[in-house]
């Protein structure tokens, strides 16, 4: 059997940061880390703003917690921001150290950008690329680590408990179709956000939330899973994301009248755009991006969008910021929206709709990201620690994967430094089960009859409209019905392809079964909660109701219908208020 003291499952900016992390500590630790894709194809290598920290001298750790605290309309844990925030300019930092090219300013300063729901400039940027760089620089990093050691394109399918503590996974070796088990005394599940359980997304094909089910299936409860962020500026069609950093630049939202029509929808005061001494572009544009979607939908009702082939747009217009701020602070967005929509954002606006984002909830972590199953944590957008809340601001997830990855690391390498060796013959009769369960679950599912693609079309038709920017009791209801009756139909999925080679279609497959169980834990966490707060809009329950509903949601696995219960909000310093921006 394959064996290491910790497993990371995930080869993100999460996992990698928790490997190097694990590297630092001990060389001696043997530490794998297995990932259903190449490293730098993780999705953090799509992040274009920026990672926030504060930096500048007028700035505050105080004003940075403040701004994530009501950004999350007063969910998120305090405790845990406040770690977050103090230790978020160190990882920075430090990466900088191991060779991310932040953007500076013509003084060398690192340069800040303004972003969504921040009162003040603190999103660090290296051009409008910073996911790609932020993600190189951590997998180079790693790979002067000889304890690393890589299980590229091989797919975990499931957590590994034996007396009571976690004891490694089991994972699909995708080129062989060989399942194996992979013991480890720590592991680390570092999977990213569960974005393709909705139709139009800016998630890329791998961002199915499977470390979710897994950790579910195991026995540790998902938290907050109905907060689900839409971001508001998605071209049409490909669901490609125009980064807030194009907001922040000084761009503007218009109606089919050339209207700026967000200051119709509370959000701030107006911004004086031609107003170059304005200390913070913070208003309006630079609402958080819950109230900026949910404003669409209010837009499109008055009749104000735009019909276009893809549904309803508005546009995003850049053009007064002219070619040569355009071409040196977001050229990745001029290139988007040439290749992709097919306009040159110099010359014309940009159509742009709101787009399923960002997983604020997840696998329900302490402040130390460790879960219930001793031996078990989880770090990065699977996880849910909680510093999002009801509604994550831009650009601190970066930041969030950087400091709970490293966080996460220290804590399994001191987990498996004092708990001893796996249960060897326990852990074969789980990988002998998983093996049968995999062969004639899925490879040997040619006489089935239920298309996979088709039960997931369905599925994300479902949330989309059941779960989507506004909810009510009976769309959520009609999803979370339709959700048990496609888990059932599951079960009689049709696989073509037998063969054990690269087969795709065992893999889809795999991250269908999951999703379907995440899909119902959020839509039943949805129903549950009767009151409006953040991306959670209840059309039936308007509102904020902080007597009965200021506590994290906690769905626990069944088998069927999942259980919901509640878990207190940690508040430290910032009693409930209510969300103002422009301060
Ligand atoms: C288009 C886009 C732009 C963004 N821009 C920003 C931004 O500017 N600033 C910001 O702060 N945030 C941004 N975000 C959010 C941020 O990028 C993500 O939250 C973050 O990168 C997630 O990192 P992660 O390490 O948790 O997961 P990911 O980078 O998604 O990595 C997940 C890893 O898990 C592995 N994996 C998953 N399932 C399995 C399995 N079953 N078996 C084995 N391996 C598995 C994958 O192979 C992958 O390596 C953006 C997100 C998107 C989609």
């Amino acid at each position: 059997m394959l064996k290491h003291d910790i497993l990371i499952i995930g080869g993100g900016g999460a996992g990698l940061r928790a490997a190097i992390a694990i590297g630092e500590i001990d060389p001696e630790l043997s530490v794998a880390v297995v990932s259903k894709v190449y490293p730098m194809r993780s999705h953090t290598v799509a992040a274009e703003g920026g990672a926030a920290g504060v930096i500048k001298d007028n700035d505050s750790f105080e004003n940075h917690c403040m701004d994530t605290i009501s950004g999350g309309d007063w969910m998120p844990d305090q405790d845990a921001v406040e770690l977050f925030v103090k230790k978020a300019p160190e990882e920075l930092i430090q990466l900088e150290h191991w060779g991310c090219p932040w953007s500076r300013e013509s003084d060398g300063k690192v340069a800040v950008r303004p972003f969504g729901g921040m009162n003040i400039e603190r999103t660090w940027f290296a051009s409008d690329k910073t996911g790609f760089h932020l993600l190189h620089t951590l997998f180079q990093t790693s790979l002067k680590y000889d304890n690393i050691i890589r299980y590229d394109e091989w797919f975990a399918t499931k957590i590994l408990v034996e007396n009571g503590r976690c004891q490694g996974v089991t994972a699909l070796e995708i080129r062989s179709g060989k399942v194996q088990a992979i013991a480890a005394k720590s592991v680390i599940i570092c999977t990213g956000g569960a974005g393709r359980l909705y139709p139009f997304t800016t998630n890329g094909s791998i961002k199915t939330g499977d470390g979710l089910a897994l950790a579910f299936r195991a026995g540790v409860p998902l938290k907050d899973l109905e907060f689900m962020q839409f971001h508001p500026t998605g071209l049409p069609g490909t669901g490609i994301l125009i980064t807030e950093a194009a907001r922040g630049e000084g761009g503007i939202l218009v109606n089919k009248d050339g209207y700026r029509y967000l200051q119709d929808y509370d959000l701030g005061k107006p911004l004086d755009i031609n107003d170059p001494d304005h200390p913070v572009k913070k208003s309006m544009e630079l609402g958080p991006r819950d109230r900026l979607s949910q404003a669409f939908v209010l837009e499109h009702e008055k009749g104000g969008t735009i019909p276009g082939p893809y549904g309803h747009v508005v546009h995003l217009d850049i053009r007064h910021l002219g070619e040569k701020i355009i071409n040196k602070k977001i050229p990745f967005v001029r290139e988007l929206a040439t290749k992709y929509a097919g306009i040159d954002p110099v010359f014309e606006p940009i159509p742009v709709r709101p787009v399923l984002h960002y997983t604020m909830g997840g696998i329900d972590t302490d402040i130390d990201t460790a879960t219930v199953i001793p031996g078990l944590f989880a770090a990065g957008e699977c996880a849910c620690v909680s510093i999002n809340g009801a509604n994550r601001l831009g650009s601190n997830s970066l930041t969030e994967l950087l400091v709970f990855g490293r966080i996460a690391g220290e804590g399994a390498a001191n987990h498996a430094k004092n708990n001893p060796g796996p249960d060897i013959s326990a852990l074969e009769s789980q990988e002998k089960d998983e093996q049968n369960r995999i062969l004639k679950g899925f490879y040997q599912k040619e006489s089935g009859t239920e298309n996979i693609s088709g039960l997931r079309e369905e599925m994300q038709e479902y949330m989309d409209s059941g779960v989507g920017i506004f909810r009510n009791e009976q769309g959520i209801r009609k999803t979370c019905d339709k959700l048990a009756e496609l888990k059932e139909r599951f079960a009689n999925i049709k696989i073509e392809d037998n063969t054990s080679t690269f087969n795709t279609e065992v893999t889809v497959a795999l991250e269908l079964e999951g999703m379907l169980e995440v899909a119902q834990a959020l839509s039943h966490c949805a129903l549950d909660r009767k009151e409006s707060r953040g991306s959670h809009q209840r059309s039936d329950f308007t509102g904020r109701d902080d007597d009965n509903y200021l506590k994290h949601s906690m769905a626990h696995y069944t088998g069927d219908i999942p259980k919901i219960d509640y878990k207190d909000v940690i508040i430290t310093k910032w009693p409930p208020a209510e969300r103002v921006y422009g301060r």
